[in-house]
């Protein structure tokens, strides 16, 4: 095994990883903190044999991104109930055994979404079923919220539905007015840069004593945002979960809290600053 021998690493693994966000918001935090350690972006084709790669390198810990979720769940020797739940791992975590797996999605939207709103008793419409619906519907329920789900497959939609024992609309037929719903998840891919433009609902669903996420944040304001923006909603943008799915990756793999000043503003920073210089 090669081993860093001054400083610790660590990675983010998707493929394609060339535009992940991470290793600019994780190598600010550590310059900021004084720990020495790097945080690489690695472009992983094939798994298992990759991991075993990584592993080599004496890396300590794993951000993990498409499309590797699931088989990175597959590959931890320890998996916590929440990943479990979610039938996915978006971070790893070496120790002696192999790879511990966790999911810290739904930490990010829950912990992003509570920084403007609280949540308990509320009424929330998910639209999407994928990988991150699954986890946002996951933490809003574990905090209290009644869930609608709504997703343009009806089968993938209808599966969700069961697997979180929440209400399911299909897209199609989602109402023209949103006034049954204090918070909306926009967790689909429209709206992320280079896909449909236009957003899946009309201004007139939005009203102002909501609050309203998009998970994508590329661009930073999508029409979906716009929209809601229009309609005087509160707004938490998909950066802020992606921040804080990223604090919750990095209190994990170091053991201990990470400050808000030195620590948690810097990562915003440099988000804010990788997204604005794209
Ligand atoms: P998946 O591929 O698992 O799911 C995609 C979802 O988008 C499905 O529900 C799909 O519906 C829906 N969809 C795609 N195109 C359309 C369309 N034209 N009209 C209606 N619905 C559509 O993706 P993930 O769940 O992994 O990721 C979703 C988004 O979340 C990503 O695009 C990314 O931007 C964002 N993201 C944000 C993070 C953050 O921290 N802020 C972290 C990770 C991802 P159907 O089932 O009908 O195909």
């Amino acid at each position: 095994m090669i081993r860093p021998v001054q400083t610790d690493l660590f990675a983010v693994i998707g493929n394609p990883v060339k535009h992940s966000l991470s290793p600019a918001m994780m190598n600010a935090v550590f310059k900021s903190l004084n720990i020495p350690a790097v945080y690489l972006a690695l472009q992983v084709d094939a798994f298992m044999e990759d991991m075993e790669t990584i592993s080599r390198m004496g890396i300590q810990g794993l951000s993990v991104t498409l499309p590797h979720k699931e088989a990175a769940f597959r590959a931890a020797v320890e998996v916590d109930d929440t990943a479990k739940a979610i039938g996915a791992v978006n971070t790893l975590r070496r120790w002696a055994g192999g790879w511990e797996g966790r999911n810290t999605d739904w930490l990010g939207a829950t912990r992003a979404l509570k920084e403007v709103t609280s949540l308990e008793g509320k009424h929330a419409l998910i639209l999407g079923a994928g990988g991150v619906a699954r986890a946002v519907v996951y933490g809003l329920e574990r905090e209290g919220v009644a869930v609608t789900v709504s997703n343009r497959s009806i089968e993938r939609g209808e599966a969700l539905a069961k697997t979180f024992q929440c209400a399911f609309i299909p897209l199609s037929d989602l109402n023209r007015s949103g006034k049954d719903f204090d918070l909306v998840v926009q967790c689909t891919s429209v709206g992320l840069q280079g896909t449909q433009a236009a957003p899946l609902l009309p201004e007139s669903f939005f009203h102002s004593a909501m609050t309203v996420m998009d998970t994508v944040y590329r661009p930073l304001w999508t029409p979906f945002m716009l929209s809601a923006q229009k309609a005087g909603c509160k707004l938490v943008s998909g950066s802020e979960m992606l921040l804080s799915q990223g604090v919750a990756q990095l209190e994990w793999w170091l053991g201990r809290d990470i400050p808000v000043r030195e620590g948690i503003q810097v990562m915003r920073d440099a988000l804010a600053r990788a997204l604005t210089h794209e």
